[in-house]
């Protein structure tokens, strides 16, 4: 890395305390100790930088150790009057350079970015100020001309325009999924009403998120409130109906920020009333509140947060910037913007709601808000709408292949809803390439798929089986005979191997001319045309929750442990778990294993050990190497580490597959579903039939050709030959 080539660096976390603001304050510590840069820690914000004394203190990495996992922020977080006024900007302008900091990187909302902007702006006026007070030397003013700030949004509202994803957003999320899959449990036995109000005072993106990955009936957001008058008659006429049809519970999920279209709030115990006016059931309120604030942040927030801190530490050190930056991730990449465009976009949608320009206030949302809110409403419908049925009515059919993925129920219910939205017959296929040989399809129905969004499984059933031989014939056969005009698969390398295959074979049987879909669903995430797999998250958060309680067994000893992830010749769960964890080192087969690196990091780690750390962490993939194997490597250190500490070591196994999907995970199968069946439909009068994988990449939706596959993935290993996180390696380099 590089020397040091900056004045010292302050830290501080400000405003609401949002999930994974710890782990950015480790990274930005353990990035600039690494550079040679000295970093300093303002304890509650801009308090802190006010009071001076204790409250702004030296870190080395070793103080940022442990807190990776926790929720809140480490550092504290206040609201500071004085900082609002100039007289307390004086002061802390003063506590900076007395510190010798001209270097900020703020993480908070938008209120603490403004301040920090402001106090950017002012800076050379307050030195002034203070040289002419005597507080400070000229020379002391002379070495700070100016002050750098780097914001980094910390939010649970996910709010901030410019971002994809604020800090603590997804722990959010998962947090209510949690409690609202918990409430529709008990709300299905006692065929109930539930109204759950969910934080988000000018934004709806986690009532409406959370709405889609429950499965929820009902949605009330700011951007786009009932459009009737009377939306409480409206909206329990839509429930009621929902009843009649077979829906065993109705769900409403209403942000905090609710409005109807005059403006007028629509609070969470209005709504009760007017289910209990309209409607005359038992509603039950639950107002989630803080719980969606706190606790453990998630895998994506945790790996998110610390490569933002790590780009904010090394923006500081390379760039030259002449205005406030914020450090954000747009379409999955690290990007610096303008911290006051971002914030004046996002005021300004704050005011086109205000106005009752929804439809801008939509669009300034940006990525796929609005098509995700059009996708909400027909998925909760009771049954297709009977007006967008099209004359041109196709069977088309559904199967699961490969390994499990917690996601694929949720991406089989968007794909049966969205196919008998259009009018289309659907017949599910079960256990995979399997069932497609044995003819055993059957015809899906609307309600059949109520409330699969949330489970995890494979209801239609899943298998690694490969095609071939006579294979093709019995496949083409039953095609045939139910007269399938297109055929959508969702799973990982089975479902585009074997799809591949069949396209391959296309002038053979023309059964199998017709368009095809792969939708990319596996934990390992390897597959070719997408950033993330279905699945893929959930395993990583099944992956750091284990790894939290296995480091938390090991309080009274001095150990390491040696964990075993899957991912076949994929590292992404290895690696990134790696991140979330603060792994010491991680073993994946992209880099392979050699007997060099061994050496040194065994030694590395004895040294660590030696000056007072307590706890090692090593991830290896499972097919990392074949000769340096989990045992051997457990083997290895353990007889290397001598009396320095011991080792264990823990295969994970299947709990990576296991349990419901995570938020991101439901999302991702309901967006890419909606794909796939629009692909069939745009796709089945052109001349060529197209084989397609469906996926989402640089932030966009995007269609690959099936027939790349021999030249996007390694046959070999089957994995994508240009992978977007390998080179995330380098920050846990930079850590260890
Ligand atoms: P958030 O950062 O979560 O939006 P707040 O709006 O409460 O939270 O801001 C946190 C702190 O940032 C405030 O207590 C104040 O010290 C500072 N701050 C906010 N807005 C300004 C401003 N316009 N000028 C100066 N400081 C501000």
């Amino acid at each position: 890395m590089a020397e040091k080539t900056i004045n010292n660096i302050g830290v501080m976390t400000s405003g609401g305390d949002a999930p994974g603001m710890n782990a950015a304050v480790r990274a930005v510590v353990k990035t600039a100790c690494k550079s040679g840069i000295e970093v300093f820690a303002i304890y509650q914000g801009y308090k802190g930088m006010v009071e001076g004394g204790d409250m702004i203190k030296r870190m080395t990495s070793d103080d940022v150790g442990g807190i990776l996992h926790k929720g809140g922020t480490a550092l504290g977080t206040a609201r500071c009057h004085r900082f609002r006024e100039r007289e307390g900007r004086l002061i802390a302008a003063k506590n900076l350079v007395e510190r010798k900091i001209d270097n900020l990187v703020i993480i908070g909302g938008d209120g603490s970015l403004t301040g920090a902007n402001i106090f950017r702006e002012e800076w050379q006026d307050l030195l002034n100020e203070l040289v002419e007070k005597n507080e400070i030397n000229r020379e002391q003013a002379d070495r700070h001309p100016k002050l750098k700030i780097v914001g980094l949004v910390g939010s649970i509202d996910n709010d901030l325009s410019g971002t994809d994803m604020t800090i603590g957003a997804d722990t959010a999320l998962r947090r209510i999924i949690d409690a609202i899959d918990a409430i529709s449990s008990t709300a299905a036995s006692h065929e109930r009403t539930f109204v759950v109000e969910v934080m988000g005072r000018n934004c709806g993106y986690l009532a409406l998120f959370s709405a889609i990955a429950t499965g929820a009936d009902y949605v009330l957001i700011p951007e786009q409130p009932p459009v009737a008058d009377n939306w409480g008659k409206t909206m329990c006429d839509y429930l009621a109906e929902g009843r009649k049809a077979g829906k065993k519970k109705s769900l409403v999920i209403v942000a905090e920020g609710a409005i109807d279209k005059h403006g007028n709030p629509i609070k969470s115990t209005d709504v009760v009333e007017k289910l209990k006016e309209h409607l005359k059931v038992d509603v039950r309120l639950t107002i989630l509140g803080h719980v969606q604030r706190g606790g453990s942040p998630t895998a994506f927030d945790r790996y998110m947060s610390i490569v933002l801190g790590y780009a904010a530490v090394k923006h500081l050190i390379d760039s030259d910037d002449e205005e406030s930056k914020i450090i954000g991730l747009q379409k999955n990449k690290v990007t610096a913007l303008s911290l006051m465009k971002s914030i004046e976009k996002t005021r300004s949608i704050a005011q086109y709601i205000k106005e009752g320009n929804f439809s801008k206030a939509i669009e300034l949302r940006g990525g796929y808000f609005g098509d995700e809110l059009k996708t909400f409403k027909t998925l909760a419908q009771a049954f297709p709408s009977k007006d967008k049925q099209t004359d041109g009515k196709l069977n088309l059919i559904v199967l699961n292949a490969g390994s499990l993925a917690p996601g694929m129920n949720a991406a089989v219910r968007t794909t049966v809803r969205m196919a008998l939205e259009s009018g289309h017959n659907i017949y599910g296929v079960q256990n995979g390439f399997k069932g497609l040989v044995e003819g055993d399809f059957r015809p899906m129905d609307w309600m059949e798929v109520e409330d699969w969004a949330s489970e995890g499984g494979s209801f239609l059933g899943t298998n690694r089986m490969l095609v071939e031989g006579s294979n093709f014939y019995e496949m083409a056969k039953n095609m045939e005979k139910w007269k399938i005009d297109g055929m959508i698969v969702i799973g990982g390398s089975t479902a585009y191997v074997n799809a591949y295959r069949m396209f391959q074979r296309k002038s053979d049987f023309p059964a199998f001319d017709i368009p095809s879909v792969c939708i990319p669903a596996t934990i390992n995430n390897n597959l070719p045309g997408t950033d993330f797999c279905i699945g893929s998250d959930t395993a990583l958060n099944n992956i750091v929750d284990a790894i939290d309680k296995i480091k938390e067994s090991a309080v009274a000893t001095t150990r390491t442990f040696v964990v075993e992830v899957f991912g076949r010749y994929c590292g992404f769960l290895a690696q990134l778990s790696g991140l979330a964890t603060g792994a010491e080192r991680v073993y994946i087969h992209e880099k392979g294993i050699h007997l060099k690196d061994l050496q040194e990091d065994v030694k590395m780690l004895v040294e660590r050990f030696k000056e007072g750390k307590r706890l090692g962490l090593v991830i290896r993939n499972e097919f990392a190497n074949k000769i340096y194997t989990t045992n051997f490597l457990s083997s290895l250190y353990e007889e290397e580490g001598g009396d320095v500490f011991d080792v264990r070591q823990a295969i994970l196994g299947h709990l990576q597959q296991g349990g419901t999907p995570s938020a991101s995970d439901r999302v991702l199968a309901t967006r890419l579903s909606v794909k796939a069946v629009d692909f069939i439909e745009r796709n089945i009068n052109s001349d060529e039939k197209s084989y397609i994988g469906v996926g989402f990449k640089d932030g966009k939706l995007k269609e690959e050709k099936i027939e790349n596959l021999p030249r996007q993935v390694s046959l070999e290993y089957f994995r994508p030959k240009e992978q977007w996180w390998e080179n995330l390696s380098e920050i846990n380099d930079t850590f260890k």
